[in-house]
């Protein structure tokens, strides 16, 4: 018996296993295992069947300062935009009719009254065009408890807030210390949206400067201890002209082998996070197709069963680039979707066209 087959017959896994599991290198035939293994316990717990969530990035207007972001506010060579009421609208009933069950709002981070209001809008807007029908995820940042409940009442039931990494220590060194990027007032938040009743979302950045397999598996022991239903994790992956992306291409953080590992490491931590959580929804993310073109099949194959198709208005999705290399920004909606669907069919997965594709997670164990 090898070590990973040891650990995976096993019910709990320690700290120490899932730094074990995460840290496989590619090449090594454990890392064969890992991925059979957790795809195993995915069409037993949620089923072969990948959700849609058509991503909406609606503005790049950012009152934060994130150091590997590419939209951050001081990145002042971004071409500002923010779509219109009816622009979103529009998205949101093609992706209706498109038959994805779900839409994403995401933007960067603003809580003036406008923003708040126009994205209470925009969900009311989004329920009606779809007849109630589209399931609405949130993805805008940190708020206060009473604008996160008016979202809840206008219609969102999902939240994705990336804690970005669980260490706090680590986390300061990616966000400046101006008191207003604290590790502590995003762990509150998600804790607020769980008490609210959303279905709360959360992931970290894969192969950050500093970031160890330790680090990895206490994301995931993270993740367990706060009940999370959705994961929403990737590679980090550098963008020029951001201080740490600047910094990690001056260390030689950026060739080829780099990036590699950052994927290997992505791939491995939707593996070990399905055998951990079991039951919660894993997103293959955009990421993982920016740093090889299968990506997001493989991470299908290694356990995710969400993926959320770019429909962003293409005049504008060059200007939602968080980093360099960004895929689908050249497609259109439609492209997007039937090239997506063939992925789905190449990673053994239907698509669960029409439907919600809630967590399980929430359902069984809140
Ligand atoms: N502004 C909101 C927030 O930060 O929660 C939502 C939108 S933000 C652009 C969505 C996610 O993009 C972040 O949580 C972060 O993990 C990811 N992101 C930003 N820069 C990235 C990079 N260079 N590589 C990979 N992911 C990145
Ligand atoms: Fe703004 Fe989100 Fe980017 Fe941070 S990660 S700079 S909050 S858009």
């Amino acid at each position: 018996m090898t070590r990973l087959s040891d650990i995976i017959s096993r019910d709990e896994w320690t700290r120490e296993d899932l730094a074990y599991a995460v840290g496989l290198e590619e090449g090594d035939p454990e890392r064969e295992l890992l991925s059979e293994a957790a795809h195993r316990v995915k069409a037993e717990r949620v089923g072969c069947v990948s959700y849609y969530r058509g991503l909406i990035e609606f503005s790049n207007i950012c009152v934060k300062n994130c150091l590997y972001c590419g939209i951050r506010k001081s990145h002042s060579s971004v071409h500002r935009f923010e779509s219109t009421l009816d622009e979103i609208l529009g998205i949101a009933k093609w992706t209706y009719e498109n038959h994805y069950g779900s839409v994403v709002l995401q933007s960067g981070e603003r809580t003036d009254p406008k923003f708040i209001d126009f994205v209470e809008e925009a969900l009311r807007g989004i329920k009606r065009v779809s007849d109630g029908k589209l399931g609405i995820t949130l993805c805008v940042g940190e708020q206060t408890e009473e604008t996160y409940r008016r979202w809840f009442e206008a219609g969102a039931h999902r939240y994705l807030l990336r804690i970005e990494e669980s260490s706090p220590e680590l986390y300061s060194t990616l966000h400046p210390a101006d008191g207003h990027h604290l590790w502590s007032v995003r762990d509150a938040c998600l804790r607020t949206l769980k008490k609210i009743g959303y279905q709360v979302g959360t992931g970290v950045m894969i192969g950050l400067p500093g970031q160890t397999a330790e680090n990895l598996a206490d994301d995931i022991l993270y993740f367990k201890a706060l009940g999370i239903d959705m994961i929403g994790m990737g590679p980090y992956i550098v963008s020029r002209g951001t201080p740490l992306g600047d910094r990690v291409e001056a260390e030689g953080g950026n060739t080829d082998a780099a990036c590699r590992r950052r994927f290997i490491l992505g791939l491995n931590m939707i593996a070990a996070t399905r055998l951990a959580l079991k039951d919660v929804n894993i997103a293959a993310t955009t990421a993982l197709q920016g740093l090889d073109k299968r990506g997001r099949e493989l991470g299908l194959k290694a356990g995710a069963n969400i993926l959320m198709p770019i429909v962003t208005l293409p005049e504008h999705r060059a200007d939602y680039q968080l980093y360099d290399g960004k895929p689908c920004i050249e497609d259109t909606s439609d492209q997007c979707k039937r090239c997506l669907t063939g992925r789905v069919r190449w990673a053994g997965d239907t698509v669960g066209f029409d439907s919600w594709g809630d967590s399980r997670h929430y359902f069984g164990e809140r």
